[in-house]
This record gives C-alpha cells, structure tokens and sequence, in this order.
C-alpha cells in the first residue's frame, strides 16, 4: 500500500489541488494530520475534499479552534482573525466532521499518525531532547506528524542513537527518498501543504510506501498568488498572505 501523508493543508485548495496533480498515480490511500482549516481562503472546500478522500485524517490544533474558544484565544492576532472568519465560513456539516476528528496520536496500518508531539497534541516537536522525549510514546517503527510545517524526521538506529534527517530538495528537485532500515525507528514530518516553511514557498508532503518500506520527501510549486489574491478577497490578514511568498 502506498500511503499520501499530508499534513496542515490550511485551507490552501490551490496548494491542495497541485500536491494531488504531483503525486497522481503514486498513491492508494490518503492520510491527514491534521489543521485542514485556519489561514487559508476554502475552509470548505479542503474539508470537503478530505471528508471524500482520507482515509484517516486526525484533528490539529486550528481544527480544534473551530469549536473550542479555549484554543483560539491561545492563538496570535493573525490566527484568531483568521480562525473566527473559517469558523463563520464552514457549512454544519463541515463543522460536524472536524468536531468529530479524532485526537491523535492514532495507529493506522503498522503506522501511527499525530498532529503534533504523541505526548501532548498541542506541543511542538523541535529540539532533540522532544524527540528522545517523544519514543517513549509509540511502539511503531514509524510515526508521521505535524504543527510545525516543517519537512524534516529524526531516526534511532539499532544502540538508540538519535539522528536528524535533513531532506535537502532544491529548485528543479521534487522528491527525494529514504530507505527505512528494519529495526530502527522513525520520526517524520511531511511538512505543510498549505503554509510550508523551510523558506521554501513549494507544497510538501510525503508518499510512504508500505512494502517497499520508503518515505518519500515531495516538493510541489504552486500557484502561490493565486491563494494570496483569494486571501485578500476574504479580507484575511495580510501578514498570513505575505509570509506564503516566503515560506516562514
Ligand atoms: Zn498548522
């Protein structure tokens, strides 16, 4: 089986659309990690396409935000903004499916999927010491998550060594792939669809196939403008529409 592992589409159908074109054919089934929504201008239209097509698909945090005040007021000015006009935006149904994702972490076919650290959904995953914290969490080899929009993955190999993996996939490259090694275990994060980082504008996302026992690193450039004019026409604030045309 080979699985679509994406991961904080925010609402950036254009971003969406194209990482679907990219991997066309690569792929059986899809996996969501979370934050469909928050940022970006189709909040209904990314739901609707993950309602039709995940698989599995795990609630993030500014999924979350949709029904829990608690969550938007931790927010930044921007998010929140953003976050009360997605909320205005989705249809019942819309609101329903993301009211009834599952919290993560979840284990899947020999995987598990989180949005963020396995310990605590809302923590960021970025030190070493987080990941060291984090294995004593799952009894997968692999684990894929999120929050922090940025492609990168840690490894232990067979003495409990950690190691950073560091996907470098330069313009005019659009995938890279790692060999998982049996016996090891695996920490990855696909990076964002809908605001990637890296200070990399392009889509990321993965492609892991099950028996082949790979990961791929994926990168796809959009049409960036195309969602930032949507996002001006939304009125969503411009620092969320700037930093697109960056990758931060
Ligand atoms: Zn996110």
């Amino acid at each position: 089986m080979r699985w679509l592992i994406l991961s904080d589409v925010h609402s950036n159908l254009e971003a969406l659309q194209t990482v679907v074109k990219a991997a066309e054919g690569q792929y059986d089934r899809v996996v969501c990690l979370g934050d469909l929504v928050g940022y970006g201008p189709d909040p209904n239209s990314v739901v609707e396409w993950a309602r039709a097509r995940a698989s599995y698909c795990i609630r993030g945090n500014h999924d979350k935000a949709m029904w829990d005040p608690e969550v938007v007021a931790g927010f930044n000015y921007a998010a929140r903004i953003a976050a009360e006009w997605t909320r205005e935006q989705l249809t019942e149904d819309n609101l329903q499916y993301l009211r009834e994702l599952p919290r993560g972490p979840l284990e899947t076919g020999g995987f598990t999927i989180a949005h963020s650290a396995l310990s605590d959904e809302d923590k960021y995953i970025v030190c070493e010491a987080d990941v060291l914290e984090e294995l004593r969490y799952f009894d997968t080899g692999l684990v894929f998550y999120g929050h922090t929009h940025s492609q990168t993955g840690h490894m232990t190999d067979e003495c409990g060594r950690l190691l950073s993996l560091s996907p470098q996939l330069p313009r005019g490259r659009s995938r890279l792939a790692l060999q998982l090694l049996p016996g090891e275990r695996y920490l990855i994060n696909p990076g964002a669809v809908g605001q990637p980082r890296n200070r990399d504008t392009r889509a990321a996302f993965c492609v892991y196939d099950d028996m082949r026992q790979d990961v791929e690193f994926w990168r796809a450039p959009y049409d960036v403008a195309a969602t930032q004019s949507r996002m001006e026409a939304c009125g969503l604030p411009s620092a969320l529409v700037q930093r697109l045309s960056f990758g931060r």
